[in-house]
């Protein structure tokens, strides 16, 4: 059942995936196997407007995508389904685009920034380090993983510093408060230079986006040893090729293991993880 919370919260698969190395349903798994996949988006109904924590595709991403975008969803699977936009889910339930007022990014990725243009008057906030990277990309892969054209429209940045406060043990930004909502970014950095988490105070719990500090559920449980179905080489080469250092799984799997009854946490793309979410807290 659905938790109740003051504020409505709604789970987005803002794009569907079939990507290769990604563990099947039954835990099994191959590089030459595809599994599926989610981009994981957040909208929050916070009494003064609607807050969306990362965005997925972007419309036009999907109907008329660039090279970029057309490249990566073929390696990852993914059919660029116009429907699986925010924008046209936060349609369907009947919010108007214009009420989203805020967006807070993990990262930007163009998987995870590419609604920016449909929330052209949101105020958009992520780590000073990531705005940084996305505006002046310094390595090859910045250049090719950040997509200048999903932010041509100016968005109004809100760049925060990724210290000030502390947020259940760990370093992070000052919390913003929206209505009856709280955002806390948390410093993952490694997947990306500013790289983080955005926790989401959901009552007396909260909820850990935790972008792509990891990609699949097991490698954060705090309970169960954990072996990478695709096995280790595979999981060597994703987590070593997309950067995601040991350092932040370790730290959300200790997150879990001291505070496991007070949030819950999912990475952007783990299937499984999206399918609990939608079905309220554990
Ligand atoms: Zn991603």
């Amino acid at each position: 059942m659905k938790a109740k919370n003051f504020m409505d919260i709604h789970h987005l698969n803002c794009g569907t995936l079939h990507a290769f190395g990604f563990p099947r349903k039954d835990d099994t798994g191959g590089v030459f196997t595809r599994g599926p996949g989610v981009i994981h988006c957040l909208l929050v109904d916070t009494g003064a407007g609607l807050v969306l924590v990362d965005t997925g595709w972007g419309a036009r991403d999907c109907t008329l995508p660039s090279p970029r975008v057309r490249q990566f969803a073929r390696f990852v699977g993914c059919p660029l389904d116009v429907k699986e936009t925010a924008i046209r889910q936060i349609e369907s339930r009947g919010y108007a685009p214009a009420a989203v007022k805020h967006i807070f990014l993990t990262h930007l990725h163009l998987d995870h920034a590419g609604g920016l243009p449909d929330f052209p008057a949101a105020t958009v906030h992520l780590l000073t380090d990531e705005l940084e990277a996305g505006l002046h990309p310094r390595t090859l892969r910045e250049r090719w993983a950040y997509l200048p054209e999903q932010r041509a429209h100016g968005p109004q940045w809100q760049p925060h510093q990724p210290h000030g406060a502390r947020w259940l043990g760990l370093d992070c930004a000052p919390p913003v408060r929206i209505g009856d909502a709280e955002f806390v970014l948390i410093p993952f950095p490694g997947h990306t230079r500013g790289h983080c988490g955005v926790a989401v105070r959901a009552g007396e719990r909260w909820l850990l986006h935790c972008g792509d500090a990891y990609g699949y559920h097991r490698q954060v449980d705090p309970v169960q040893t954990y072996r990478h179905p695709s096995g280790r080489l595979l999981e060597f080469l994703v987590t070593t090729g997309f950067k995601m250092p040991r350092r932040n799984r370790n730290r959300i799997r200790e997150l879990l293991r001291t505070h496991g009854d007070a949030i819950q946490a999912f990475c952007a793309h783990d299937a499984r993880e999206f399918e609990v979410c939608r079905m309220g807290f554990r």
